[in-house]
């Protein structure tokens, strides 16, 4: 970092209460905040008075379902970048049985923290709120706007982040952080997700005069016997390895002495970049063309349940440099980039014209240990983060 920026850096530091950032950590891992209730609105409470102490004010912004709400707080001045720190208040069910400690405990053992939602993500949500405190008590000049936004519903169906999109648009984000585990790395890239659902009709007849009927399921492993075969138009990326694609269910049939009239199935397909949706989708259309126009009784319709593109930003994007820079400057080597298999908010947040702001992902824990039984995370990465947000917000938002 240029001195300038390193000064401004250590008088945030000299403003982080590291037991501050551990006490408030576990203030809301112990509020419960999972599905069916998810009341975020809870965890939003105790974000929004941490703010005030700092003299911030934060918003709560109510969604739809009672008790759920997304939060949205900002620091610097309104012109310039706009740079936000995002994190999701929700977490996945703690899973009844395996635990060997209080799943909202938040207990303690040496450098780790256990707990549901440790490592996906309130000590993530922690750091960056603390992080942007310690950026506003510190009085640092920012020549944009930073701000945080707390989401609902991450884990299921992005429900706080389209509703974030839906209330504010999102043209104004010029870049984002992610607080999602990524064990001391800067993720660059996180795959994209495209999930098929497949309906194939048949009609129904007794298997010993078979020939009076279509057997749905039959023609579902038709389809399935020439695209699980399917050739992307790229193999592998260096971050995030190669795409995959997996048939995940099949259903069909009743009975033993009936053919199938029905054959419903889905697909997970993963992608790196460069990989386009569209395409799969025409070459999808192609093979179901060419099915029924080799068999006239080949019914096969589908619908996208989920699209999600790869999202990829440059090394030498601004946003990765400054944090690469931070990194360096404060643990003495620059952290490595590296990919994500699994997506985030962020899809949910593309810019009216389909682009996507540049995104990384930088949060304390590791990703495998999320949505298992004794979730934890490490303190000391906790800490880390704060302060990598505090560098990566001063090399991003001050002047040179
Ligand atoms: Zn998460």
């Amino acid at each position: 970092m240029i001195q300038k920026r390193k000064d401004l850096l250590d008088r945030c530091l000299a403003c982080l209460d590291e037991q501050e950032l551990i006490d408030f950590t576990r203030e809301l891992i112990q509020i419960q905040s999972f599905p069916p209730a998810y009341n975020e609105r809870d965890v939003a409470l105790a974000i929004q008075k941490k703010f005030a102490e700092y003299g911030i004010d934060a918003v709560i912004e109510d969604l739809d379902q009672p008790n759920r709400a997304n939060l949205r707080a900002s620091i610097g001045q309104e012109e310039g970048t706009h740079l936000v720190f995002s994190g999701h208040m929700d977490t996945v069910p703690p899973v009844d049985t395996g635990w060997d400690r209080d799943p909202f405990g938040a207990q303690i053992e040496g450098n780790y923290m256990y707990g549901r939602g440790t490592g996906d993500m309130k000590a993530g949500d922690a750091a960056l709120i603390l992080a942007m405190c310690c950026l506003k008590k510190a009085g640092i000049p920012l020549s944009g706007k930073l701000s945080f936004v707390a989401t609902a519903g991450e884990e299921v169906d992005m429900y706080g982040s389209k509703a974030y999109a839906k209330a504010h648009g999102t043209d104004d984000i010029d870049a984002m952080v992610i607080a999602e585990a990524s064990d001391e790395k800067i993720i660059v890239a996180e795959k994209g997700a495209l999930w098929l659902k497949f309906t194939a009709y048949g009609k129904a007849a007794h298997p010993g005069v078979s020939w009076e009927g279509v057997n749905a399921l039959l023609n579902t492993l038709k389809f399935y016997e020439k695209f699980r075969h399917y050739q992307f138009a790229k193999e592998a990326d260096p971050f995030l390895g190669a795409n995959t694609l997996n048939v995940t269910t099949m259903h069909a049939g009743t009975i033993t002495n009936a053919l199938p009239e029905i054959c419903v199935s889905t697909v997970d397909i993963r992608t790196i970049p460069d990989i386009s949706h569209d395409d799969i989708l025409r070459d999808v259309d192609n093979v179901l063309d060419e099915l029924r126009a080799a068999d006239p009784d080949f019914k096969m319709e589908y619908e996208i349940l989920n699209n999600s593109p790869c999202l990829s930003t440059d090394l030498d994007d601004p946003l990765t440099q400054a944090a690469f820079d931070a990194s360096e400057t404060l643990f003495g080597k620059k952290w490595e980039p590296s990919g994500v298999f699994f997506y985030t908010d962020a899809v949910s947040l593309p810019h009216s014209d389909g682009s996507y702001a540049p995104l990384l992902i930088i949060g304390p824990g590791k990703a495998s240990r999320n949505h298992k039984v004794n979730e934890c995370v490490e303190i000391d990465q906790i800490i880390e983060c704060a302060k990598l947000y505090m560098g990566t917000a001063i090399n991003y938002l001050t002047e040179a």
